[in-house]
């Protein structure tokens, strides 16, 4: 859809106020909540619904249309494909009854999701053998894919904790649902602001790892916590192996490093302040940041940054 223009609604240039005294640089904001950090920004109330269909591919398409029916994507039958192939590559039943099926796509212009619920369960052969109860199908242009790596990693967290799962299923309606999600997600973003421990160690250069990488940690991230939360099994080890072979042993290394300091290792940068630590990226590190095609750490607490 074009935006239609507004003719002539230029306003005239300000004359510049030169007189003013320049504003002091701000240091370290006060801990206020992102934009970004709230679950609407990735999941709206509408955009929770109960699954009529129990199969894996009937599910994609009824989740894809109720994307359209929102108003959120248009011709919707032409992404079934794609994400469908995407999930031919690998299933996308991360476990913990959770599914995240999805497909990159630069012919939709900003990031969609929904999220489909099934109280019986569906088979959709997650590699924990766990039936999954929850969908989560999203739609999203490539320079977003951090974002959804986000979302993902969120959700994981949460899905993680069986008493949190309990609380969901019990929710019976998607209003419900939405409520207990919003106050995890609220919880979650709480963790990532939690102070670091700083013991002012340098902060090594990842320049060069590969972005490929942050969507192997957060991956390896999610397992991580799973495990933590009692789920031992063989799978999730294998699954962790896997994982790290895959990892560059920079960045590996760096993870775990970061892991034992401080809750979540990740954080969002929107308007150029770190979530993690609240204080200004500087302007000239932000700039090298966007134009690089690695992974870029906080200078101040060290946390991976994903740009939103
Ligand atoms: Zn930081």
């Amino acid at each position: 859809m074009a935006k239609t223009k507004k003719p002539y609604s230029r306003k005239p240039a300000k004359p510049a106020a030169k007189t003013k005294a320049k504003p002091a640089p701000r240091k370290a904001p006060k801990a206020k909540a992102l934009p970004s950090m709230s679950l609407e920004n990735y999941l709206g109330k509408t955009q929770i619904f109960m699954l009529k269909t129990r199969e894996k591919q009937t599910i994609i398409k009824e989740m894809l249309q109720k994307l359209e029916k929102l108003g959120k994507l248009e011709h919707s039958d032409r992404y079934y494909a794609q994400v469908i192939h995407r999930e031919s590559l690998e299933n996308t039943g991360i476990g913990a009854g959770l599914a995240i099926p999805h497909a990159r796509t630069d012919s939709v212009a900003t990031f969609t999701t929904v999220l489909g619920v099934s109280p019986e369960g569906i088979d959709y052969q997650s590699y924990d053998g766990m039936p999954v109860r929850y969908v989560l199908l999203s739609i999203f242009p490539t320079e977003m894919s951090t974002k959804y790596l986000y979302l993902v990693g969120m959700m994981a967290r949460i899905f993680s904790s069986a008493q949190k799962r309990a609380q969901l299923d019990e929710a019976g309606t998607p209003a419900k649902i939405y409520q207990i999600l919003a106050k995890d997600a609220k919880e979650y973003f709480d963790s990532i602001s939690q102070k670091t421990e700083q013991k002012t160690e340098k902060i090594e250069s990842l320049a060069g790892v590969p972005s490929s990488d942050l969507d192997l940690l957060i991956r390896l991230d999610s397992l991580y916590h799973l495990f933590d939360e009692g789920n031992t099994s063989d799978s999730i080890n294998a699954k962790i192996d896997q994982l790290k072979r895959l990892i560059d042993n920079r960045s590996l290394t760096y993870y775990e490093r970061m892991r034992k300091k401080c809750q979540n290792p990740f954080s969002i940068i929107e308007k150029s302040s770190c979530s993690g630590c609240h204080l200004e990226i500087p302007p000239i590190y932000l700039k090298q940041i966007k134009e690089s095609k690695g992974i870029s750490v906080c200078s101040h607490c060290g946390r991976f940054l994903i740009i939103i």
